[in-house]
Order: C-alpha cells, then sequence, then structure tokens
C-alpha cells in the first residue's frame, strides 16, 4: 500500500456579488485564476487546486456545494472573497457543506499603490471587509474552518494553506476508513478502551474485530517460497545480526517473523484496511509478537496501535497521511522509561518492538533476541536510534462524553549507546519540561500511546482536530499550569454545552 495525495483537489473558489457588472467580475476572475495557477504550482501544496467560477448567486454556490460534496477527488475548499459578497448568498451552502474548507483572507494586490489608487481600485480590491462579511456568516452558523490571513504570495500564507491540504486528505482518507482489530483489548487497560460507534461519527473511520484465527489462517497459507524471497529483501535492506545466518535458532525465527509479515500484509490487503492493532495477551496461534511486521507495515503508511489500541492506529494513520512526501518519520511510541537527572530530565520513548524505522538516523539493524515477557519464541525486530531535532506526541482518548486530544512538543536529544537494550528507541525533552509536560498530560488524562512525528507540527494536529471537532489540548514552552488546569475544567463544561445529546 501506498499513500498517494497528489491525485486529490482542492477547489479556489471566489466569491463576489453581480452590482460590480461584467467588467469588474472579469478581472475578479482573472486574479482568482492567477492566485490558482500560483498555488498549483507551489510545490509545497501536494494537490491539484482547481479553479472554479466566481460566485455571485446563492443558486450557483448550492450547485457548487453539491459538486464539492460528491467529488471524490476534492478534499476540500479554498474559500477567497474576492470583493464584498453578501453572506446570505453563502447560508444555504455553508450549512450544506461537509467538506472542509479555509478561508482565504487575502487580496490580489500586495501593496496599496498610494499615488494611483482610485475609487475604481479601492472598489474592486475590497477583501478587506469582504472577508469579514463571509466570516460572520460562517461564524454565524457556527462552522469550523481554518482562517488564513496575508497575501497570497507570503511563504508563510502558502504554508498554512499546504498544511490545511494535507491534512484535509487525511481527513478525506479517514472518512470511510476502515482499522482492524486482532483480537480485542489488553485485559483491564483503560485508556485503549472507547466508543468507536462515536468514533465513526466523529471521526469518520470505522474498527473491525477480527479473532486472531483469521489472522492465523492467512499467516499458515504462506508459502516456503514467499518467506524466502522476504528474508533475502530483509538481507538486502538491513544489517543482518550474524547470529541469523543459516540453519542457526535464530534463522527459523525470522523466517517465522516473514512469514507473520506476509500473512498479515495480504489479510490487510484483502480487507481494504488502512490501520490494525495486536494485542500481545492474544496471540494464540502466532509464534512470535509481531516486531518486524508491525515496523515494515507501520513504514509503508499502515497505522498501528499495539494493545488493541484502535485510536492510536487512526491517529497514526491520519499522521502517515498528512506527512506524505515530507522529510521525517512518524510512528506509534509509548513514554518507556525516564531519566531523571535534575537539569536533563529526558524521556526514553520505545515500544516492546513496534517503532517505525521512517524514524532511523543510521543504518538499520535486524536481530532477534528474547522479550523476556509474553511466553512466546523470540521476535525479530528492527533496532536503531533516531536523529535529533523537533519532534511530536500525540494522543486521543474517549472522555465519556467526547475524545480528547493532546499534543506535546518535544526536543528529541542524543543519547549514549544502548549495548543491552536491542529495541528501537528515541529519547526527547518535551516542552515546556518534563515535570511541567508531564503533570499537564496527567491532568489531561493523556494516554501512555501517541502517535510520535518528526516529520509534522502541532498546526496540523490543530488543523485536524477542528476538522473531526473534537477538543485539542497544546502542551508547549509556552504552557503555564494553572491557566493548563483551567483551561481543562473551563472546556469540560464548554464540550458539555456544545454537543448536547447526540
Ligand atoms: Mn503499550
Amino acid at each position: 500500500m501506498e499513500i498517494d495525495i497528489q491525485h486529490h483537489e482542492v477547489w479556489f473558489v471566489t466569491g463576489s456579488q453581480h452590482l460590480y457588472g461584467e467588467g469588474p467580475l472579469k478581472e475578479v476572475a482573472d486574479h482568482a485564476r492567477h492566485i490558482t495557477k500560483a498555488l498549483n504550482e507551489a510545490p509545497e501544496i501536494p494537490v491539484q487546486v482547481v479553479f472554479k467560477p466566481v460566485m455571485t448567486h446563492a443558486e450557483a454556490i448550492g450547485k457548487l456545494i453539491r459538486e464539492a460534496n460528491q467529488a471524490e477527488q476534492c478534499v476540500g475548499l479554498i474559500m477567497w472573497m474576492h470583493t464584498f459578497s453578501p453572506a446570505k448568498i453563502w447560508l444555504s451552502g455553508l450549512m450544506n457543506l461537509n467538506k472542509p474548507f479555509v478561508h482565504l483572507h487575502t487580496q490580489y494586490n500586495r501593496d496599496i499603490p498610494w499615488s494611483e489608487i482610485d475609487m475604481d481600485f479601492m472598489n474592486l480590491n475590497q477583501s478587506a471587509h469582504g472577508g469579514r462579511e463571509f466570516g460572520f456568516m460562517a461564524s454565524r452558523l457556527r462552522k469550523n474552518r481554518k482562517v488564513v490571513v496575508g497575501h497570497w504570495q507570503d511563504p508563510e500564507v502558502i504554508h498554512k494553506l499546504a498544511v490545511w491540504t494535507r491534512v484535509a486528505c487525511a481527513w478525506q482518507d479517514a472518512q470511510g476508513g476502515s482499522i482492524v482489530r486482532f483480537g480485542d483489548n489488553m485485559r483491564n487497560v483503560a485508556v485503549t478502551e472507547g466508543d468507536k460507534v462515536a468514533a465513526q461519527q466523529q471521526m469518520g473511520y470505522q474498527v473491525t474485530a477480527y479473532g486472531v484465527g483469521e489472522l492465523v489462517s492467512y499467516v499458515d497459507q504462506v508459502t516456503d517460497k514467499d518467506i524466502d524471497r522476504l528474508v533475502e529483501e530483509y538481507r538486502d535492506t538491513y544489517k543482518m545480526d550474524p547470529a541469523l545466518q543459516d540453519k542457526s535458532e535464530q534463522r527459523q525465527s525470522l523466517k517465522d517473523s516473514a512469514r507473520i509479515e506476509l500473512g498479515m500484509r495480504r489479510f490487510l490487503e484483502d480487507g481494504n484496511f488502512k490501520g490494525f492493532t495486536t494485542n500481545f495477551e492474544d496471540l494464540n496461534g502466532l509464534s512470535q509478537l509481531p516486531g518486524l511486521a508491525v515496523q515494515r507495515l507501520m513504514a509503508d503508511g499502515y497505522g498501528f496501535g499495539a494493545e488493541g489500541d484502535w485510536k492510536t492506529a487512526a491517529l497514526l494513520r491520519a499522521v502517515k497521511v498528512m506527512s506524505s512526501g515530507l522529510n521525517g518519520g512518524s510512528s506509534f511510541m509509548e513514554d518507556y522509561t525516564y531519566h531523571l537527572e535534575p537539569n536533563n530530565m529526558t524521556v526514553l520513548g520505545a515500544h516492546m518492538l513496534e517503532v517505525c524505522p521512517s524514524l532511523s538516523k543510521n543504518q538499520v539493524s535486524l536481530e532477534v533476541h528474547p522479550l523476556s515477557i509474553g511466553g512466546k519464541d523470540d521476535p525479530a525486530r528492527l533496532v536503531f536510534d533516531v536523529p535529533t531535532g523537533p519532534g511530536i506526541n500525540a494522543s486521543v482518548m474517549d472522555m465519556g462524553n467526547r475524545f480528547r486530544m493532546v499534543v506535546n512538543k518535544v526536543d528529541v536529544v542524543d543519547i549514549p549507546a544502548l549495548p543491552n537494550l536491542p529495541v528501537a528507541r528515541v529519547a526527547w525533552k518535551p516542552q515546556p519540561d518534563l515535570k511541567q509536560a508531564a503533570e499537564a498530560w496527567i491532568h489531561a488524562g493523556g494516554a501512555h500511546h501517541t502517535a510520535f512525528s518528526m516529520a509534522i507540527d502541532e498546526e496540523y494536529f490543530e488543523d485536524f482536530a477542528r476538522m473531526a471537532n473534537i477538543e485539542m489540548l497544546l502542551i508547549d514552552k509556552n504552557t503555564d499550569l494553572n491557566d493548563f488546569k483551567n483551561e481543562l475544567r473551563w472546556k469540560d463544561l464548554y464540550y458539555h454545552l456544545a454537543h448536547g445529546i447526540h
């Protein structure tokens, strides 16, 4: 499975009104075409930007919105009010729109031509107040949208549109998408539970369970020839531990792991699943915990959550789509253990095995070692370190009456060699610091599982939470714990009232 967002479209929709007459409206359309072309050619925007005729009537807007709702390739709309566009003509259309939109509050000319400006110029270039009239209607209708302000050639404006576009692709990907759970939840774990009907209603993806036996039957059907071919691919791709030579016991473990990968991959492809969960308490019929298989499937764009964690699997899938083609990796992650040395407090992140090699900085080593829990055969896994730089952890919880996303910015740091820890790992310092970040995270009820990324930042998660209309809490260098705890209180109240009975 490869993620391809380039075939998607965003539609560039310009608002005006008929009172301007034919001449000025032609000029409006020319400006809109010019901006569309520029956005389309901006390398940062990964999809096609499609020009749509200038909107001056409610009927045309209604028709356009119906088309946008229907068009599978259209992930969202960029709306720009070139001139004054009385917003009642947008009311019905906006009410019916079920795709995300961004309000681009720009104007064609960057500068005011001070020495030449006349009434004609001023009447034509009215985004400054036209955008406000449109903004009122969108707010009056309580429409969630991103607002981007600035000249359309401003790199910051283009970047914000690019981020929103990538998030809209992830949103489209989630609608009707399917996450498969092999088995159920890890026994007694709380945060990985949740209301799957509410998740489908709010975020669009469905969660489907299969007994692990269904997976085992796929694994059992894998042929020796396919296994040998895959082991060869491993040898060509990774630095293979010399202990994995022919006929060793560990070699057999590696072959078993390849068998699991091939069976899982076929299962996911047959069911058109976009992500999956495993549960190490429910591996009946599998010889080892799927480590290598999970790592490689994540690298191919599948979402993953351990211990039945379907919410993190779906979130990671969204991150994989958003970050498609960007530098830096993304993975399922867990805060594993702490380094609490004063002034150097650090989190060591890993999972038992399942960290995505898209994060690796050096050559990835393929090894087989005992797991020390679980009572299964020694599993194969990829071992590597992660480069330093900015990173981010995000997690979604079901709070009972709503979904909450918690996001923490972190700085990935170097760590000494770990000769006795044969798992992929990453160390980070959370912002503002470990003490405050963990306190805030814990007050928020943040999960111990996250989608971790070094490819995207908090703006992506803000845009995603806004599209899903779920709560989002950010912990970063500006976080003040007292403010944060108060935010938790008033958001509890806000969401209680805002969602009503659904
Ligand atoms: Mn876990």
